[in-house]
């Protein structure tokens, strides 16, 4: 469980595309986020509906555009949220700014400040190991699925600007400019100022940036997200939650994967969680900057080596399970995946494995177990959906109308 992070490289894989089809219908509830600038401000008529001025410097490639930070105060329960992006995209970004009535706000807004908060299943505290930061800790059992925690963004930018490519479109000191107001125009900039910096010496806000932000995508865009309240989850290559995107609010919502009892530190996992041991910790090295410590990577030669050794026989057994012909075997193999996957604490994965069963049943004539596989594949990817980017949507999507054919067969079957 370690403290720094860099999680753009892995959580972009993990976000569904946000599009314009998929926003929700603007809604507005002024009384719960009240605008920091009053509505009769000659500022907010000038500005609207950003709650500064926006800040725009030209891009140097393309003279024709820029980089601007837009700004508003009402997401979040009134913290703000700020975004950089090219001016011909302000467009796109305008819808979110009216989705802050979702019934997740109220949740949001008790995760602003979870310790004061007696109905939140969770409390942030110091590390027990030195310079290891803060950790979020369960106050109470926690059942799988339950989403324990929402975090809106606070600081959204495009993902040009981070790139190793940024100072072709903006010198370093433009950029610096830009990241400094969007941050310091966040109505409450203490919550986006108060994450690690732990990516080395440099830029303040770019560090906060580089140590905490999610890859995400926004009408089609990739941009960088900062979510103060997720960014402290600590990583664990056995880990007890997983991170969900709202297409429709930007918030990400932290999803238990299996029940957490009082007093256990929820993590998520930075990389891929079925990898062997030398791979997890040089991933995590390499692009995260830091020695995982887990319990998985700190146990005894012997265990790591029996844990790559049951990570290495699940794929096998995923193969196995494609080539077989008789669904006797199948139905050995699948029990002694599910004890491996038991064992090692990989119940993320669970919703792919079920996906693959349930289409070798089909393939073999075996509808009832068809079935009952796929709708724990369905079940696994609606508790936990938007862990593989898009990707979910389809899957659900071939699942249900698969499910259709499935049990017409099924009925059929029992007619005869
Ligand atoms: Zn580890």
């Amino acid at each position: 469980m370690e403290r720094l992070r860099k999680l753009c490289f892995y959580l972009a894989f993990m976000f569904s595309t946000i599009t314009g089809s998929t926003l929700a219908t603007p809604s507005t509830c002024p009384t719960d986020h009240p605008l920091q600038v009053p509505l009769s401000s000659p500022l907010h008529r000038d500005t609207s509906p950003w709650s500064h001025p926006p800040l725009c410097i030209t891009d140097k490639t393309q003279p024709s555009f820029k980089y601007c930070v837009y700004a508003s105060s009402t997401l979040n329960a009134g913290h703000g949220i700020s975004f950089i992006t090219r001016s011909n995209t302000e467009k796109d970004i305008l819808p979110f700014l009216t989705t802050t009535c979702s019934p997740l706000t109220d949740l949001a807004r008790r995760d602003l400040a979870p310790n004061t908060s007696s109905s939140a299943p969770y409390i942030i505290r110091n590390l027990p190991t030195k310079n290891h930061g803060r950790g979020v800790f369960a106050r109470r059992h926690i059942q799988r699925g339950e989403t324990f925690m929402i975090s809106f963004p606070a600081v959204v930018i495009d993902q040009t600007l981070e790139s190793d490519d940024a100072s072709e479109h903006l010198s370093d000191a433009d950029r610096f400019k830009l990241f400094k107001a969007a941050f310091e125009q966040l109505p409450v900039p203490e919550r986006a100022l108060s994450c690690a910096a732990s990516w080395g010496e440099g830029n303040l806000h770019e560090n906060i940036m580089r140590t905490n932000a999610f890859g995400v995508k926004i009408a089609g865009g990739r941009y960088s997200g900062l979510f103060p309240e997720t960014a402290l989850m600590n990583h664990d290559c056995a880990p007890n939650a997983v991170i969900r995107f709202s297409k429709t609010t930007l918030a990400t919502e932290a999803v238990a994967i299996r029940d957490v009892e009082p007093g256990e530190e929820l993590t998520i996992s930075y990389i891929p969680i079925d990898l062997p041991i030398k791979e997890r910790l040089s991933l995590l090295e390499s692009h995260f900057n830091f020695q995982c410590t887990c319990k998985l990577c700190s146990a005894p030669p012997d265990k790591q080596r029996y844990s790559d050794l049951r990570r290495e026989r699940i794929g096998s057994v995923r193969s196995l399970i494609k080539k077989v012909k008789e669904t006797s075997n199948v139905d050995d193999l699948a029990a002694e995946l599910f004890a491996l996957v038991e064992e090692e604490g990989l119940q993320l994965k669970l919703k792919e494995y079920d996906n693959e069963l349930w289409i070798v049943y089909y393939q073999l004539g075996d509808v009832d177990s068809a079935i009952k596989y796929a709708e724990a594949a369905l079940k696994e990817a609606e508790e936990l959906g938007g862990v593989q980017g898009g990707e979910d949507d389809e899957v659900q999507v071939a699942i249900r109308r698969n499910l259709g054919i499935m049990r017409r067969l099924q009925a059929q079957k029992a007619e005869l």
